[in-house]
């Protein structure tokens, strides 16, 4: 066979295109699956967590869809969210209680042509998730799964996972934006890429403040080849030839001159930014700074060389925030990095809401763990929202 394009070799990387476009797929059979269901069973609602008129304004709301269901991240999340309850699904044994839940929710007289559609259903879904498994070290963050479920999940060869879909028949997914605020921000016009991030960190089992940090930046001990290809990942990101150079150990002119070969122009000059109290400054850059570190840290946790969680994190973020990306990666390099040093910036669970945010532990800005609300929260990100938010922490 033929490949049309010679791959860079930073690529291996890097979430490759197809699997973004697998995850895509997936998206947009289910929630086309779910809103059909559903208009038929209402009582499927509580079942995949989603209403009919919700998810089908949401697929006619061109805007929104595309921030919703065009992003390496899928919109359903596993309804089976222990390693119990997966291995009481793929081994047949005692069902656990979500198991029973899951199995009792269903109709007890579905057709023979909506027990096929589920299946069917069932089957797109866990394609696409041993897509992201076998492809992404940031599988469990795309999935809305924990790192060890992940690495559970990948050890389950997909025949045994088809002979247990054929043998029981549970909805094996469900909306993954179950905060009902998701759908009061979507139908006020007001869904941002930075409202979404907020809830796929909300719904997430992983937490930034309980993800180990990165050890020091710097003398990574890694093969030449993997060396060289981080080296060009961090270049082909924007970040700067002279920050490169020194976190690889190369001289300066040879990280310039590889720049000027993947961009077409010099490496931009002057100094590197310094403050720290900038990433929290406005709503959005909290959010988006806090995101990138939810995913880098993600990729820490999984024993992924500080290099590599970095590049995954940057490829995940750009193709998340896409034009809307307010922290560019020399910001987000040197972020990561001083957070692996000081102590200026914390990361602290909002006290409404309980998803971690990065917050100023400085003398400079002072803000206090106790007192701490998120963006989302206390309504800096959604101008018109007055923080009137009244639940407990998680
Ligand atoms: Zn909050």
């Amino acid at each position: 066979m033929q490949i049309a394009h010679s791959r860079s070799i930073f690529e291996q990387f890097i979430l490759p295109s197809w699997v973004q476009d697998r995850a895509l797929s997936a998206n947009l059979r289910i929630s086309n699956y779910v809103v059909n269901a559903v208009a038929v069973r209402p009582a499927l609602a509580d079942v995949f967590r989603v209403s009919h008129e919700n998810l089908l304004a949401l697929r006619n709301d061109q805007e929104n869809s595309t921030k919703v269901f065009c992003t390496p991240f899928l919109a359903f999340a596993p309804t089976l969210s222990t390693i119990a309850d997966w291995r009481s699904f793929i081994e047949g044994t005692m069902p656990t209680v979500t198991m029973d839940r899951l199995q009792a929710g269903l109709p007890h007289d579905l057709s023979v042509v909506e027990r096929l559609a589920l299946e069917h259903t069932n089957r797109s879904y866990i394609t696409a998730l041993y897509d992201m498994l076998n492809m992404s070290v940031l599988a469990a963050p795309l999935l809305g799964v924990s790192n060890e479920l992940a690495a559970y999940l990948r050890s389950v060869p997909q025949h045994e996972m088809d002979v247990a879909i054929s043998d029981r028949l549970v909805p094996l997914f469900q909306w993954r934006f179950a905060d009902e605020m998701f759908w009061l921000e979507t139908h006020a016009g007001r869904l941002s890429r930075e409202l979404i991030a907020h809830y796929l960190m909300e719904s997430s089992p992983l937490r930034t403040d309980r993800l180990p940090h990165s050890g020091p930046w710097g003398k990574f001990r890694l093969e030449t080849f993997v060396r060289d290809a981080l080296f060009e990942a961090f270049l082909y990101f924007s970040c700067r030839a002279k920050s490169v150079a020194s976190l690889f150990n190369t001289s300066v002119d040879t990280a310039r001159e590889a720049y000027r070969r993947i961009h077409g122009k010099p490496s931009p000059s002057g100094q590197p930014p310094s403050s720290l109290t900038w990433f929290i400054e406005t709503a959005p850059r909290r959010v988006q700074s806090t995101f990138q570190m939810w995913l880098f840290r993600s990729a820490i946790a999984c024993d992924v060389s500080t290099p590599e969680s970095f590049v995954a994190a940057m490829d995940i973020n750009r193709a998340f925030f896409a034009d809307d990306c307010k922290v560019p990666p020399e910001r987000s390099m040197h972020l990561a990095r001083s957070m692996s040093m000081n102590e200026e910036l914390a990361v602290w669970p909002c006290r409404k809401c309980g998803t971690p945010y990065l917050a100023s532990n400085s003398s400079d800005r002072i803000e206090l763990s106790q007192s701490f609300t998120c963006p989302c929260c206390n309504g800096t990100l959604t101008a018109t929202r007055g923080g009137n938010r009244r639940r407990g922490p998680k």
